[in-house]
């Protein structure tokens, strides 16, 4: 062989070779691309539920609820969030698709058994559901498996949900920035000591105030919040429901309005858009000084109220950020004096 034919294999091999290699880097490159789009903002852990409702002003029968539901689609305003939870065989697709259409994330979802359910009613003082019935389906045997797009979120929200599994959830993320946690009356019943330990692991914990007086066995807001603090906490955020919200630090204290509404139909899931809108919009900004946690509360406050409109999702449905933004405003004026 001469010296030409063997330059030229050598150089077709070669080229063969880079070309091959050229290939394999821009696949590499494109999968990278691939998995940093489907990467999620918000790990969002809780219940995905059928609720049925009574209020004074109406009621709905069957319809999608649920606290990760809620908090979800409250931060896709602002966020992409991932959910993790179970629903049934029997959860209608249409509700998923609803998601989905959102830009909601829902690789963390499994499908097995049969959907949670939630019965409420509500007086005409609002601020507190009486639960009539709670059938967990599956979430009874539920074992969250954390899809892999969601482990480097830097955000994380444990809606709520057992403790039990929102500790399950914590433990697969890889090194959050933000833990922030949600619970109810149930778990503070007949899972205290589990969800003490949860709290102990986040930066900031959500309680209504019932839930506050009934979980640190005192009728003072200020004492529960130095309960919370005490045990690990580094905000508390205590929800007064149309009477606004209020931030415990160790330091310091801030209290936001509710926005004074005419039309409440019914306020399921305002305590988990509150949360969805919040941490949204940390995720949004990036930034989690006090004072942006300061603002990203009064974003909660908006997506709460719009979400008391109506039943179900069926007000956050139709919402838009310009209406978010035009009640942003009228939230500063309402704060001026
Ligand atoms: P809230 O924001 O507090 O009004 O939450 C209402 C939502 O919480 C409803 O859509 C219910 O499906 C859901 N929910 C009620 N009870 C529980 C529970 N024990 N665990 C998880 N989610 C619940």
């Amino acid at each position: 062989m001469s010296i030409g034919v063997e330059t030229d294999l050598v150089m077709s091999g070669y080229k063969a070779h880079t070309q091959g290699f050229y290939l394999k880097t821009c696949q590499n490159f494109i999968k990278k691309r691939l998995k940093l789009y489907c990467m999620v903002d918000i790990a969002i852990a809780g219940s995905v539920a059928l609720d049925t409702v009574k209020t004074p002003f109406g009621e709905a029968k069957e319809v999608l609820g649920g606290a990760a539901t809620y908090s979800s689609f409250a931060a896709s305003f602002f966020a992409k969030p991932g959910i993790i939870a179970v629903v049934g065989e029997d959860f209608p697709q249409e509700h998923l698709e609803l998601l989905k259409n959102r830009g909601i994330d829902l690789s963390g979802i499994k499908k097995e058994g049969k959907t949670f359910r939630w019965k409420g009613s509500y007086g005409y003082d609002m601020n507190e559901a009486r639960t009539l019935k709670t059938e967990l389906g599956s979430f009874e045997s539920f074992k969250p498996e954390v899809p892999e797009e969601y482990k480097k979120a830097k955000h994380v929200f444990l809606a709520n949900i057992n403790p039990e599994l929102q500790l399950q959830v914590l433990e697969q993320m890889s090194n959050p920035d933000i833990v922030m946690l949600d619970t109810m009356n149930l778990w503070i019943e007949t899972k205290k000591q589990q969800l003490l330990e949860v709290i102990k692991k986040v930066d900031v914990l959500l309680l209504n105030d019932s839930e506050a007086r009934e979980l640190f066995k005192t009728p003072n807001l200020m004492k529960a919040a130095n309960s919370a603090l005490k045990l690990g906490a580094k905000h508390v955020i205590i929800k007064k429901g149309e009477h606004g919200a209020l931030l415990f630090t160790d330091t310091s204290h801030f209290n936001a309005p509710g926005y004074p509404l005419e039309v409440v139909k019914d306020p399921t899931g305002c305590g988990d858009s509150f949360a969805g809108a919040l941490i949204g919009y940390l995720a949004k900004t990036g930034n989690n000084s006090e004072s942006n946690l300061r603002k990203a509360i009064i974003y909660g406050s908006i997506v709460a109220s719009f979400n008391a409109e109506d039943f179900s999702l069926n007000r956050l449905k139709t919402l838009s950020s310009n209406e978010i933004e035009s009640r942003y405003k009228a939230f500063e004026d309402i704060r001026r004096f």
